[in-house]
């Protein structure tokens, strides 16, 4: 019953992991708390129900500059829904009002700011209301970072209506945020999903800033003149670089809070298709929902991990491979330490210096990017993540980094552990300066010990040292000094394993992970979207998202019947636009030959963009690393051994047999698969759990089990058992 209405409104053959118990959740008349990342598919836990449900469901959203479009999205998908919001004049108001009354309306969507005036009030007695669902329901809180006092309205929501279920939603809220929307909502023992922060279709990367002009281009040039953002400290910052952009023949637009009225249109451009790439101050992004944004690149460092996660957060809503780059130079820390060091408020500071760390944390410790940020939220990434610049590269390109990390471990110790990376290279490399001179520097046994290494590298080794936690790098004009762990490293017997420096790279290497589709026709259907899209005045993805078309553009579907099983394609859909796409595509298919897919395969027809995972990069040279731990694996050796045979983490080897068994090969690496009591009470852990977070399962079976046994067990089971979807 969900399921047709779920094709048949919305296109899709299938639920996303926890849309259907959050469903059901709903339909029960329970109230719900939703944690979901965002392009998780919130909207549908409510959009959905809101069908079949009796009378009218309201939506509660800050986001006034969305409601528009989320309203035109629903009715292009044949479902009645409205909005009211100050931008509407009072006769709209109440022609809105008076059609939600005659249920006319499935779907209302207001403001916060709505619920405390009185003629709405009388409004929402007379009219059947079935379910509130509370948008980015973190707003509530005062602890979160988006506070709405207007959001406050809504605690006597409950009061005023004691029988109607709530659903909120939120992609960010910590404990105490959800506590604070628990009870601020006045939520009735409710259902808590909590799902994976998680982005597996989000590519995480740090670059230092050397080449970053070139670099950043060349990530412009990857993703051609698809949607991209670059965020910039200051307003200056952003008009310059757009203006650089656009005389190398990009088409940029600058984007500030300065820029008063233009600012409108240029969203508007944004969304619209016209502009695809924005230079913009972070008030960009806030009130957007564009779900097909492919590059966000942080060209300076921003203040946090969170402010970091939220801005990559709104790359890839449609699911389809995205990319998030951050330059980071360790000098970046001085500047920011300095504006910290302005803040007169002890606590602030302290609160702004430690978020401050978190994020140089980030980017100078080569582990696992993805790993890093979810720790940061407390969740626990089971498996290195290998769509981050530091797990592609992790197998592949190291260098014995020994002689050289020696040589400047010392020579900051020579120095005294008082100068910053650039005197160190200077004295290594026999530098002539007044400083150098001034210390008597010159004549210490590290002057001019190097040459096989220029100034640049020497800094990108130390920030590498840095990271590995050989040096400490602190202070407002940073000076170095080195750690135990560094002192161990000047031991003879000491081993340094470095990731390969970017300085001596040429050109960033991209993995391909596009979907195999017929980039001409793509083409051709995207000019289709945009014209059909101006014609009617809506955003192009109200038309049709990416994937759908990249769908269209890999199967032809040439029927309507073929159409049909597109994802995102549903019946109104077909109705409205199918005519225009298939005549594209039949006109194309017919030109270069190319047979409907689809035809006789409507069981198996595309599979849906989840289920193909198009995070995960599939590099030759990561097939390699797997087949090569497959070799160890057959000689039953245990995962450590394995892992230190081949310089990597005991994560990563796991990663690799988790992979192996969900290939099916599972007999390479049985011996590790736990067995008796041990996986029955694993099994009845995900059993009631489900598949998809690892941390529940941990607490529910215990300390006992490792995450290693775990993601294993896991990747077992859903070879072997049927019901065990991921
Ligand atoms: P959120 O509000 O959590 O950021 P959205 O509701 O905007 O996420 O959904 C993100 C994307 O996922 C949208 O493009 C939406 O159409 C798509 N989507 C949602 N549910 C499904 C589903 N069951 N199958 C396929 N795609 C889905
Ligand atoms: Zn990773």
């Amino acid at each position: 019953m969900l399921r047709d209405l779920l094709k048949r409104h919305f296109g899709y053959d299938s639920f996303l992991p926890p849309q259907e118990e959050i469903m059901s959740s709903v339909l029960e008349g329970k109230d719900t708390l939703v944690l979901m990342p965002t392009g998780g598919g919130k909207s549908l836990c409510y959009q959905l129900p809101a069908l079949s449900l009796e009378g009218i469901t309201l939506v509660v959203s800050p986001l006034i500059a969305l409601m528009k479009d989320q309203v035109d999205a629903l009715r292009g998908n044949g479902i009645e829904a409205g909005y009211v919001n100050s931008t509407l004049s009072s006769n709209e108001i109440n022609n809105v009002l008076r059609r939600a009354f005659n249920g006319e309306l499935k779907i209302l969507y207001v403001a916060p700011e709505r619920l405390a005036m009185a003629s709405f009030r009388r409004f929402l007695q007379s009219a059947t209301l079935s379910l509130i669902a509370v948008d980015e329901a973190h707003c509530i809180s005062e602890w979160g970072h988006e506070f709405r006092p207007d959001y406050r309205n809504l605690s006597s929501l409950r009061t005023a209506f004691p029988d109607v279920p709530v659903i909120a939603l939120t992609a960010t809220a910590t404990e105490r945020v959800r506590q604070d929307i628990l009870s601020q909502l006045g939520l009735r023992d409710p259902n808590v999903f909590i799902a994976s922060l998680n982005r597996p279709n989000l590519t995480y990367s740090v670059h230092s800033k050397t080449n970053q002009y070139r670099r950043l281009t060349s990530y412009l040039q990857k993703h051609e003149d698809r949607p991209a953002i670059v965020y910039r400290a200051s307003r200056r910052g952003t008009e310059d670089l757009a203006s650089v952009l656009t005389s190398d023949g990009f088409q940029a637009v600058a984007y500030h809070a300065g820029l008063e009225g233009d600012r409108g249109a240029i969203q508007d451009r944004f969304i619209n298709d016209h502009v695809p790439i924005v230079v913009a101050t972070v008030a960009f992004g806030m009130g957007i929902d564009k779900p097909d944004i492919r590059l966000v690149v942080h060209y300076d460092l921003p203040s946090s991990i969170e402010r970091y996660y939220q801005e990559t957060g709104r790359a890839g809503r449609d699911g389809l491979p995205s990319d998030c780059v951050l330059f980071y130079s360790p000098g970046d820390r001085g500047t920011q330490e300095y504006f910290i060091g302005q803040i007169e408020d002890d606590a602030e500071r302290e609160g702004a210096r430690r978020r401050l760390d978190a994020l140089v944390a980030y980017a100078e410790l080569p582990t696992c990017r993805r790993m890093r940020l979810l720790d940061y939220f407390g969740e626990e990434l089971g498996q290195e993540c290998e769509g981050c610049d530091v797990c592609v590269s992790v197998d592949v390109e190291r260098f014995d980094a020994t002689v050289i990390t020696q040589k400047i471990l010392s020579a900051v110790i020579r120095t005294g552990e008082r100068f910053g990376a650039g005197h160190v290279a200077r004295v290594l490399r026999g530098g002539n300066t007044k400083q150098i001179r001034q210390f008597g520097h010159d004549r210490l046994s590290v002057y001019d010990i190097v040459d096989d290494y220029s100034d640049t590298q020497i800094r990108e080794v130390v920030s590498m040292l840095v990271g590995q936690g050989l040096l400490v790098n602190s202070g407002q004009f940073p000076t170095l000094s080195v750690t135990q762990l560094g002192r161990e490293a000047l031991q003879p017997e000491a081993k340094v394993l470095l990731p390969v420096l970017e300085t001596v790279e040429s050109e960033p290497s991209f993995g391909s992970s596009q979907a195999e589709y017929d980039a001409s026709l793509f083409e051709k259907l995207r000019s289709l979207r945009l014209k059909l899209a101006r014609d009617r005045g809506v955003p192009p993805y109200v038309i049709f998202g990416d994937v759908p078309l990249q769908q269209m553009a890999q199967y032809y579907p040439q029927s309507e019947e073929t159409f049909l099983q597109i994802s995102g394609v549903g019946e109104v859909k077909l109705h409205l636009l199918g005519a225009a796409f298939l005549t594209v595509i039949q006109d194309h298919a017919r030109l270069h030959g190319h047979k409907d897919l689809l035809v006789g395969r409507s069981d198996d027809g595309p599979r849906s963009r989840r289920e193909s995972n198009p995070g995960i990069r599939e590099t030759d040279s990561i097939a390699d690393t797997v087949r090569q731990t497959r070799a160890l694996l057959l000689e039953k050796l245990p995962i450590d051994e394995i892992a230190s045979s081949r310089r990597v983490t005991q994560r990563t080897i796991v990663g690799h047999v988790a992979r192996l068994i969900e290939s099916g090969d599972v007999n390479a690496a049985e011996y590790l698969v736990p067995t008796g009591g041990r996986l029955d009470r694993i099994r009845e852990a995900f059993r009631v759990h489900g598949y998809y977070s690892l941390r529940t399962v941990r607490d529910f079976v215990g300390d006992s089990y490792s995450y290693d046994e775990l993601m294993i067990a896991r990747a077992y089971l859903r070879v072997t058992n049927p019901e065990a979807q991921p």
